[in-house]
């Protein structure tokens, strides 16, 4: 019996493990099979506090892990398949094994967003990815594509400017939502252009990525955050960037582009389908009122899972640190 079953082993689910095992309670992480979180998939970050230097995002977790471990913490590399939460003490199940924890704390993450169009899912590992830091050196010398308009977007895009011949940024607004740091570097670096108010209709290729189809949002309405941008820059772009145009219909425009890799970066869906029983807002956020608490007591929540806002490491870590505190005095005050 565990005073405390922590689901998920990123900045969240080892900070709140570091605080509850070093408040003597018994901790398991069941961390995964791929254990560390979206963080194990970045390089340098160099904004979390106490790095002056950066640090590298598996180095941190791998920091963070030792750290939980030092205080007691056991963590397993399995993943949760379903828990039960309707009884106490409750269970969590993995293919091997049911563990029984007084309570249990939910760190499970979010997980990339796809486009969701033809031709993209059975190119995944071929062309298609959504991880520089871990495909990047295969595409030395080529034509990429990245989607999307935030931080993810320009991170990925400047680091792949180590290897690729040329990024564009292709992007279905016409501003970013990424920070203007970030916009500035992207923008400066003379291997990056920007394609602006589209979106990817089609991935063409024989099995790997050969070419992308597109269209213009130029006759769409200004809502669900896309702009319109005018019929002569996107023109412009399509020239700048190599693309023959297919079909004009009024102000839209349909064409193709040569492309050798797309990379996805448009956010993130919460992990939090596995769970029964508790609630989760209209996006699956898991719900949490009052200090990390979900519906069910005896349940916390931290990290992205919950988070719809920040989407940071050290959020993370910092609702990592309450679910933590919170278990503990949930805990102490049934004892
Ligand atoms: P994000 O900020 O939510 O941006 C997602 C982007 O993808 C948006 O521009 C969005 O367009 C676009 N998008 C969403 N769904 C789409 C779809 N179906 N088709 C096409 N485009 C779509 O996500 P993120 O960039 O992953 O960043 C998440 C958080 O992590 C943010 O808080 C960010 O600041 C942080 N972060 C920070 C760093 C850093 O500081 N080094 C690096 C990475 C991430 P719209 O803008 O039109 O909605």
């Amino acid at each position: 019996m565990y005073d405390v079953i922590i689901i998920g082993s990123g900045p969240a689910g080892f900070t709140a493990a570091i605080y509850t095992s070093r408040a003597n309670l018994k901790t398991l992480v069941i961390g995964g099979e791929r254990w560390g979180g979206q963080l194990m998939l970045t390089t340098m970050l160099e904004n979390f506090p106490g790095f002056p230097d950066g640090i590298e995002g598996p180095e941190l977790m791998m920091r963070m892990r030792r750290q939980a471990e030092k205080f007691g913490a056991e963590i397993i590399e399995k993943n949760f398949v379903k828990g039960d939460f309707r009884r106490t003490p409750f269970l969590a199940h993995t293919d091997e094994k049911v563990y029984e924890g007084k309570s249990v704390i939910i760190a499970t993450g979010a997980d990339q967003k796809w486009l969701g169009v033809p031709g993209e899912q059975e190119r995944i590992g071929r062309g298609v990815s959504s991880c520089a830091p871990c495909d990047g050196m295969f595409f030395r010398n080529k034509n990429i594509i990245v989607v999307g308009g935030g931080d993810s977007a320009m991170e990925e895009a400047i680091m792949l400017t180590k290897y690729a011949k040329h990024v564009v940024v292709m992007h279905r607004r016409d501003s970013f939502r990424a920070s203007f740091v970030m916009q500035e570097k992207a923008k400066s670096n003379p291997k990056i252009s920007f394609l602006l108010g589209c979106q990817i209709i089609e991935i063409l290729g024989d099995q790997k990525v050969e070419r992308v189809m597109l269209r213009s949002l130029l006759r769409q309405k200004a809502t669900e955050g896309q702009a319109r941008i005018k019929n002569k820059e996107l023109r412009e772009m399509i020239d700048l960037n190599k693309g023959e145009i297919i079909s004009e219909d009024g102000e839209e425009i349909v064409w193709e582009m040569p492309i050798d890799g797309i990379f996805v970066a448009i956010g993130r869906v919460p992990n939090s389908k596995v769970f029964e029983g508790i609630t989760v807002d209209s996006q699956g956020y898991i719900a949490a009122n009052n200090h990390m608490k979900t519906n069910i007591d005896g349940v916390f929540v931290a990290g992205d899972v919950y988070d719809t806002h920040y989407d940071q490491a050290i959020t993370a870590a910092g609702f990592g640190c309450a679910a933590g505190l919170e278990v503990s005095a949930w805990l102490e005050k049934r004892a």
